[in-house]
């Protein structure tokens, strides 16, 4: 069988695959989705080779514009760069990613068994997005305030972000600075090739090749897309969350929109509830007996308020994990 028989073979195999879960009911694509593409996304256990493939998918595309640079590009714009570049920074800007990305890769997040003196006291427990009665099924240990457990990496991890897939890690205690200076690294080093090769070719009395065109809007469209992302992170940085806070306190003000969300006027600590009702909370009155539920999920008693207020602003709730600025929250998280 030839080669491109092969390739042919291969390419068809994975747009049946990709294309499975669209037409899940139509032959043949149900039968790809049924016995290749759902055991494949449902069984971390059997397929976890599955995580490796963002990272190598990562790594291809890198280093697909590392080689088409050395091989097409360096020798039409080496003229235009100056001598420190191109013994200094051309390496640098080449070569740091990927040691900020296996950097990130090998560093662990510390977690609920593995950790530093003191990690897992560092934040006290809020009473609303954590409790200390938490205990995770999986590692048998009460979860530390900001932890989360993670079913890729099989640990609670502490001060957990997300699970990155570009890296296979989770991203927690430990190993923040790590995946900010991968992504910075990132967008320096293709901002930089982006910005210099886009002056070359503004300069130029001839027309350059494509291959120069080509490099310089894919450098231009991936230092976007990795400048969107780090916004987006540091916007959770800056309200002094993690991603994983970032979704809990989207459920907690759904429930605050819908009238759901009370505060007991009882002296204890645990002072958030869930109004059971749906009526509108405005008609009912402070004596009436209503039954509410805790904010803790892993909670299911049922609790009796004769005193509450309805949480009806935004303001009214207060986030404890928040240090007040970008810098001080940044600085807590890589601590
Ligand atoms: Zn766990
Ligand atoms: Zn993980």
């Amino acid at each position: 069988m030839s080669w491109n028989v092969l390739f042919v073979l291969l390419v068809g195999v994975v747009v049946l695959i990709l294309l499975s879960p669209v037409f899940k009911s139509t032959w043949p694509f149900s039968t790809f989705y049924r016995n290749v593409f759902q055991p494949f996304i449902a069984d971390d256990q059997k397929y976890r080779w599955k995580f490796h493939l963002v990272p190598i998918f990562y790594t291809l595309i890198y280093l697909y514009l590392v080689y088409t640079y050395h091989t097409r590009v360096e020798w039409l714009v080496r003229s235009e760069l100056f001598l420190c570049e191109r013994i200094l920074v051309v390496p640098i800007i080449t070569l740091a990613p990927i040691a900020c990305g296996i950097l990130v890769m090998v560093t662990k997040a510390e977690d609920s068994y593995h950790h530093k003196p003191g990690s897992t006291e560092k934040y006290p427990y809020d009473y609303l997005l954590y409790y200390p009665v938490v205990k995770c099924s999986t590692c048998h240990i009460i979860k530390p305030a900001r932890s989360k457990h993670c079913s890729i990496c099989n640990r609670c991890i502490l001060v957990a972000d997300h699970h990155c897939i570009w890296v296979n890690n989770c991203i927690g205690k430990g190993n923040y600075l790590q995946f900010y200076l991968f992504l910075i690294s990132n967008i320096f080093s293709l901002l930089y090739a982006f910005l210099r090769l886009w002056c070359i070719s503004l300069n130029s009395k001839t027309a350059l090749p494509r291959a120069v065109l080509t490099l310089t809007i894919l450098c231009g469209c991936f230092t976007i897309i990795c400048i969107i992302f780090t916004y987006l992170q540091l916007t959770i940085v800056r309200e002094g969350m993690t991603t994983n806070e970032q979704d809990k306190w989207y459920t907690i003000q759904e429930y605050m929109r819908e009238g759901k969300l009370v505060r007991s006027l009882n002296d204890n600590c645990q002072s958030w509830f869930l109004k059971l009702t749906e009526d509108d909370t405005t008609k009912l009155t402070q004596d009436q007996h209503a039954t509410f539920y805790s904010t803790n999920a892993y909670d299911h008693k049922q609790y009796n308020l004769a005193h509450y207020i309805t949480i009806k602003d935004a303001s009214e709730i207060s986030n404890i994990y928040d240090k007040g600025t970008f810098l001080a929250n940044f600085t807590d998280l890589i601590q």
